[in-house]
């Protein structure tokens, strides 16, 4: 960026950097170092109400454009975004405690990328149309439903603000975004780059803060009409309660509690280079990271030996340097969390096998929060480690005799995200697909995301899909118009 980022965060609203009304801030902190690295605007329903006002005005212009401006725009922001991949990956790093490299190689592009993909879906979105014979056509109109909300969480910052705003501006609507209040940085530089990128004044408009304060000043404002929500199932269930009664469209994203299902046929080499990445990738806080993993008794062992020890090689510290795999998890708060969470695990009869401790690596990450990648055994499905959501680098092993008991095993949650299947069994991969409770399913891979695929849980991991057209559709309503011809003369 040319400019250095101020201390004091602002909101972007109606296309100028703001303070909150209150003048009320909060500290955001660098994970890896504990250090304070800024103060964010503390904003509440009066930012919300200054944001409302602004989106209106500009909603008339932005949804009765031709695609083609909403297209050369969202280009422009995604064209940005990779020219400034240096900064933000540091910027994002910095926030998050996530590894640079990291940032560098999969949050920013893919941001990006998310930017690029809708910035093509306005032009190629097209609507149904039904004819009856000679009697009638229906044709849908498929219209932006105005101010929409984007509230997204921290743990892929950039990456799953921008996921929810492209589509949102793609199909003609004018927003009101707000970011997690751990990880404002990007989010921040996001409004600088449309700016730069010429979005005209409050067609996107960015307020920080927190919650309970600003996210659900958001779900009550009566002129945002639709809500796309990522983060916590407690979070999510709060907003559609205030949501529902108002009729609000919502697409709730939620928590996960993801199995991966070993058989003993897989490839074994790729199943297990794999796997430790679905366990341990941007320190286990990713949402689609298989938490519960399910191995075929009969190489149970095999694998335990193995995975042990690759997981105790796995280098964490400082995430500014490469050869760091693991950097810090998000908070002090987070952090405190997860050791609860690996405490818990041991009352209830679990036996760590690695890990299982924070660390402190010496140099400018002494006071910093970072725990090692931990695996368990001896635990039952029915346990708490083996139900909750810990969103850590904490991974449950637990054997499995055949398929039945596997897939017994594997539903025995109250989530339904994702899941992956290692066999080379196509008939049984098949089966369990169809079987599973799960909205995404990976057959011999894990995280091979193409853009265009529904995204999105069943059960207490969300309802809605989000991705390629099931966005620009959530994004919009539908309005269907029938026209009877009149044959008789
Ligand atoms: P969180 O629910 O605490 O916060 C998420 C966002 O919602 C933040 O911006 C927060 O300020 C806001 N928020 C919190 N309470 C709110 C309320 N009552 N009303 C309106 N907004 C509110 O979640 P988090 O700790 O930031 O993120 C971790 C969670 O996100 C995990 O449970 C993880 O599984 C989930 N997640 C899900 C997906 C998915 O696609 N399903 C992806 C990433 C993360």
């Amino acid at each position: 960026m040319h400019n250095a980022i101020p201390f004091k965060l602002e909101n972007f609203i109606n296309g100028q950097f703001v303070p909150p009304v209150s003048q009320n801030y909060i500290p955001s902190i660098n994970p890896a170092t504990g250090d304070q690295i800024n103060d964010i605007p503390n904003s509440n329903a009066a930012d919300v109400a200054i944001a409302v006002e602004a989106a209106e005005k500009a909603f008339p212009a932005w949804s009765n454009g031709a695609a083609e401006m909403r297209f050369t725009i969202l280009n422009k922001i995604a064209e940005q975004i990779h020219n400034k991949l240096d900064e933000l990956a540091l910027a994002e790093t910095n926030d998050n405690g996530k590894p640079l490299w990291l940032s560098k190689e999969v949050d920013i592009p893919r941001a990006s990328a998310n930017f690029r993909f809708f910035a093509t879906a306005a032009m190629q979105f097209a609507s149904e149309s039904h004819s009856v014979e000679n009697k009638a056509i229906n044709y849908t109109l498929r219209q932006p439903i105005g101010i929409v909300g984007c509230i997204s969480p921290w743990n892929l910052p950039l990456y799953l603000f921008t996921w929810k705003i492209a589509p949102a501006l793609a199909a003609g609507n004018c927003v009101i975004a707000k970011p997690s209040e751990v990880t404002p940085l990007t989010a921040y530089l996001l409004g600088r780059i449309c700016q730069e990128a010429g979005l005209p004044p409050g067609v996107l408009n960015i307020v920080h803060g927190t919650g309970p304060q600003c996210g659900e000043a958001m779900v009550k404002h009566p002129k945002i009409k639709a809500i796309s929500f990522t983060g916590s199932t407690r979070a999510g269930k709060q907003i559609a309660e205030i949501a529902a009664p108002m009729f609000k469209k919502i697409s709730l994203e939620l928590g996960g509690k993801n199995p991966n299902l070993i058989f003993a046929d897989c490839d074994w080499e790729n199943m297990m280079e794999t796997t430790l990445r679905s366990s341990f990738s941007n320190q286990g806080q990713i949402c689609l990271c298989g938490s519960r993993i399910l191995i075929e008794e009969s190489v149970y062992e095999k694998f335990k030996l193995e995975f042990v020890e690759k997981v105790k090689k796995i280098k964490i510290g400082d995430p500014l340097l490469n050869e760091n795999k693991m950097g810090a998890v998000v908070s002090e708060l987070h952090y405190k969390k997860i050791l609860g969470c690996i405490q818990l695990a041991k009352e209830e009869g679990g036996k760590i096998l690695t890990g299982g401790n924070s660390i402190n690596p010496s140099n400018r990450c002494s006071h910093g929060f970072f725990i090692e990648p931990t695996v368990l055994e001896g635990l039952g499905p029915s346990c708490r480690t083996n139900q909750e959501e810990i969103f850590g680098p904490v991974v449950t092993l637990q054997p499995f005799k055949n398929t039945e008991d596997a897939l017994r095993l594997a539903n025995d949650s109250q989530y339904g995200l994702a899941c992956s299947v290692w066999t080379s069994d196509i008939n049984r991969a098949n089966l369990i697909a169809s079987k599973i409770q799960a909205g995404i399913v990976w057959i011999n891979c894990w995280l091979h995301r193409d853009l265009r695929t529904p995204f999105g849980g069943t059960a207490n991991s969300g309802v809605g899909r989000e991705g390629g057209w099931e966005a620009m559709r959530f994004f919009t309503e539908p309005k269907n118009i029938c026209i009877a011809f009149n044959n008789s003369k």
